[in-house]
């Protein structure tokens, strides 16, 4: 267990803290401000306990440089807002220098400051110890409350934690209480599904996922490279024929250690990877020439929906099939609906997982949706996450 905001003396502390404000922007006006307000809790609690709050995050790619198009700008306006308290915006083209220093030291407790993207700075991807000494001296204690980032060791995620304590805020501990719970202490059955794409993106879940579960449903593109690994023919589905062996390798893993992984039995397909392409069905094992598999059919359906009912802990990691165009959202939103449905504890980990989970109205319904993309994936793979492993134990 990690230390949280909970465990450290606040009052008068001048905290500096990671969050996560890579917020979508259109036309230098923030499109979506779902990040920022997820943030509030911590900055609001480090706020009533006496600290005073300097924050920092990225902004999308500035490539290293200072790029007005990323400043951190609007969020501290936004965050005004939403705090309804002032947020003073430090603005540095090198992040920190002696004008930010000066502002920092003059923080009183209850007052909040808002650095420039961090990414501004070549050093904060390299990690490089300068620049993560240079944020560590504008404060005494260092919260990481941004979660998406937690699987990069850049200066203002892991780094800084070399020169301060540090402890994680309640976004980080959330995520790491859901997913650490189902992955690591599931209610059993313990049914993962795991679809998108690729193969080659999700095999270290796979392999770690067989140690652990029950069930494995296969699903959405990567599906193909199971089922023809099996010995049929796919038509023009996704494959990925240097994976082919290594699909039988899981199967066979996955029979030894007693866990059941289930593959398709048929498919909606499609004529052309395209929104209004002629559609059929047809069996595993009749998939017909110059036809792709874009979704999961009718029996898979029925079967996954069935092992989900049962479950005590769902994971899912990837869509069941192209859920952006209507007429193949059928498998990914079955699933969506019979995990809201469930009894079980449910968590979605994922991007695209968690954009068709709100698509089709199932967020309500769910334990827990992750807002790390390749930070929840790495969690999966059981890969130990750097933005946490730096963080003190309790
Ligand atoms: P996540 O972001 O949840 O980890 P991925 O990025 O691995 O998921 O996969 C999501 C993508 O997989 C979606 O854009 C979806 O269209 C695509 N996909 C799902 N099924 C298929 C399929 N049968 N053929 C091609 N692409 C698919
Ligand atoms: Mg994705």
């Amino acid at each position: 267990m990690k230390k949280t905001v909970r465990d450290v003396e606040l009052k008068e502390k001048r905290v500096i803290c990671r969050c996560d404000f890579n917020v979508p922007m259109k036309e230098g006006a923030i499109t979506d401000d779902t990040r920022i307000r997820a943030a509030l809790p911590t900055i609001q609690y480090m706020l009533e306990e006496g600290a005073s709050v300097i924050l920092m995050s990225h902004l999308g790619r500035p490539k290293g440089k200072p790029n007005h198009d990323f400043t951190l700008e609007p969020v501290a306006k936004r965050l005004e807002e939403l705090l309804g308290r002032p947020v003073q915006f430090a603005p540095s083209d090198t992040v920190v220098d002696d004008g930010v220093r000066e502002k920092a030291a003059a923080l009183r407790p209850g007052d909040v400051m808002l650095l420039e993207n961090v990414r501004y700075r070549a050093e904060e991807e390299k990690n490089d110890p300068g620049f993560s000494k240079e944020l560590a001296d504008l404060a005494d204690l260092f919260v990481n409350d941004a979660f998406g980032t937690a699987h990069r060791a850049h200066s203002s995620t892991a780094g800084i934690a070399d020169f301060l304590p540090a402890v994680s805020g309640f976004l980080i501990e959330k995520e790491l209480q859901f997913l650490g719970e189902a992955v690591d202490d599931p209610k059993r059955p313990f049914v993962a599904i795991l679809g998108g794409s690729k193969v080659s993106d999700k095999i270290g879940v796979i392999e770690n996922l067989i140690e652990k579960a029950d069930t494995i449903l296969i699903g959405g593109g990567m599906a193909y490279t199971f089922i023809k690994a099996a010995g049929c023919g796919i038509g023009t589905s996704l494959c990925e024929e240097d994976k082919l062996e290594l699909a039988n390798e899981l199967r066979a893993k996955a029979e030894a250690k007693g866990v059941k992984l289930l593959i398709p039995s048929d498919s909606k397909l499609g004529d052309k990877f395209a929104a209004d392409c002629e559609t059929q069905f047809a069996d595993s094992t009749a998939m017909p020439d110059g036809w792709m598999g874009m979704d999961i059919g009718p029996k898979t359906i029925e079967a996954y929906t069935k092992a989900i009912a049962e479950a005590g802990t769902v994971v899912w990691n990837g869509p069941m099939g192209v859920f952006e165009f209507p007429a193949f959202e059928d498998g990914t939103k079955a699933v969506a609906k019979a995990m809201a449905e469930s009894g079980a504890v449910t968590v979605v980990g994922g991007g695209d997982s968690a954009a068709a989970v709100k698509q089709f109205g199932f967020e309500e319904g769910m334990t827990h949706i992750s807002t790390g993309g390749g930070a929840s994936l790495e969690f999966l793979e059981g890969k130990v996450l750097p933005g946490v492993a730096c963080l003190q134990d309790k």
